[in-house]
């Protein structure tokens, strides 16, 4: 087998991997730092399971009606571990009141994103929260599928396509899955977050291996008007921060310099049905319920199935929410529908050195901005001396 589907496509998302039954194929990062698939043709048997079950390969999902909310768990202290409005562990303690299990993205003891499936709470305290690189799904889909098979409750918690190939991968619905996917804008290379993570601890005036946890939506900030900030913790005790308004890694992020290829052609986003629920920010709310917005994170809740609307009744006695409009979302969220704009070959170059270039760039920008204020409000007050 020579190929699964276009390379610029290919969402890393470790279908072909799980599904090939001769483990012909192996995840393995390209030099932008994304997963993608090389097949050993000294294994291979030609069965063509590989590319009949690559999402990528097909077009066939219809969209669905879907109900939309803004809302806040009423658990401050939950909400402020969480990037939004802390409803993702609403959902996890519902799943485990079932005795489910929960399966999310983690960082591992060396900082990298993957993703796990686990009933420990302390462990599920680890999936809350984004991390803004591609995750390592490696086995996660076998695992999940023995535990349903053993008629277990699973959430499966991921980038909308990442809930795309598990649904490929089992082939059928089990009433006893819950899929939950988040509004994705598109997702970082390995590569850039390594890069960053050693600006970063040369920035701080640390070394890597001191890094003990990382949250790159601190709210000590505040989250309104994109206020948040990237807080690093290190094992002699310092905490540092940098408003994400000047922090490289998400400035290159949320221009989609350092994000995968596929995500520029991204059909995986929208109201399509495939989860039950989707998690974002509910950017805007200052401006279209100003109320509402108490600075602290309000998430966007975008119900599309029956189960997802069943599972929203239960858990929303722990949060205050409100219905909110789509097109309001649409408006001050575009991730939820759009593809984000990918500059093509920007990411070949990135290294820690380009982060430290634009942390220069900011700083003599805020300098000459400085100087004209200052030049200006001299003008004015010599003015009014005459
Ligand atoms: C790469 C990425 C891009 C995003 N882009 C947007 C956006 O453009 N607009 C927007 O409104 N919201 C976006 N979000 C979602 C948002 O940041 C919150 O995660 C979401 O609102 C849920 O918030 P919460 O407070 O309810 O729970 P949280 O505790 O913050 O939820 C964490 C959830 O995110 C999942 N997750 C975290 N990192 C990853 C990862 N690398 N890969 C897969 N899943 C992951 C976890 O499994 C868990 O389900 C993005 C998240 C990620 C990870
Ligand atoms: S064709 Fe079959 S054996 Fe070959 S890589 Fe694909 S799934 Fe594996
Ligand atoms: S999109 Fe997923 S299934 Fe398709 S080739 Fe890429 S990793 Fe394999
Ligand atoms: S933008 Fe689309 S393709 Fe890219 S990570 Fe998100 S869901 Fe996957």
């Amino acid at each position: 087998m020579e190929y699964i589907t276009d390379n610029n496509l290919c969402t890393g998302c470790s279908v072909c991997q799980c599904i090939c039954p001769a483990k012909a194929i192996s995840m393995q990062e390209d030099k932008s730092g994304f997963f993608k698939p090389v097949i050993d043709n000294t294994k291979c048997i030609n069965c063509e399971k590989c590319k009949k079950t690559c999402p990528a390969n097909f077009n066939d999902v219809q969209s669905c009606k879907s109900t939309y909310y803004a809302a806040q768990n009423e658990d401050l202290n939950t909400r402020d571990l969480c990037s939004s409005g802390g409803i993702f562990p609403l959902l996890t303690d519902y799943v485990l009141r079932l005795n489910g299990y929960i399966a999310g993205a983690v960082y591992d003891a060396n900082h990298e994103v993957r993703h796990i499936v686990t009933n420990d709470k302390n462990l599920i305290k680890k999936i809350y929260g984004a991390k803004y690189s591609q995750s390592e799904i490696g086995t996660l889909f076998k695992e999940i599928k023995a535990l349903l098979s053993k008629d277990e409750y699973v959430l499966m918690s991921g980038t909308p396509c990442q809930i795309s190939a598990l649904r490929r991968y089992l082939g059928r619905e089990y009433d006893k899955l819950i899929t939950v996917d988040i509004v994705c804008n598109s997702i970082p290379s390995r590569k850039a977050w390594r890069e960053y993570l050693k600006f970063r601890a040369q920035f701080d005036k640390q070394t890597l291996l001191n890094i003990a946890e990382i949250n790159l939506r601190s709210k000590s900030t505040g989250w309104t008007d994109y206020s948040y900030n990237t807080e690093f913790h290190y094992k002699n005790g310092n905490i540092t921060h940098l408003k994400a308004s000047n922090d490289p890694f998400i400035q290159f992020f949320v221009k989609g310099y350092i994000s995968n290829k596929a995500c520029e052609n991204c059909k995986y986003k929208g109201t399509r049905g495939e989860s039950d629920i989707t998690l974002g920010d509910c950017w805007g709310i200052w401006k279209s319920i100003p109320d509402f917005d108490d600075n602290k994170g309000t998430s966007i809740i975008i119900v599309h199935t029956d189960k997802g609307k069943m599972i929203w009744e239960s858990v929303s006695k722990m949060a205050d929410f409100k219905e909110y409009q789509e097109e309001d979302a649409i408006l001050y969220n575009p991730s939820i529908i759009n593809n984000n704009i990918v500059k093509d070959d920007a990411l070949k170059n990135i290294t820690e050195k380009d982060f430290r270039f634009f942390v220069r760039r900011q700083r003599s920008k805020r300098r000459i901005s400085l100087l004209k204020n200052t030049a200006k409000n001299t003008i004015r007050r010599i003015k009014n001396i005459k």
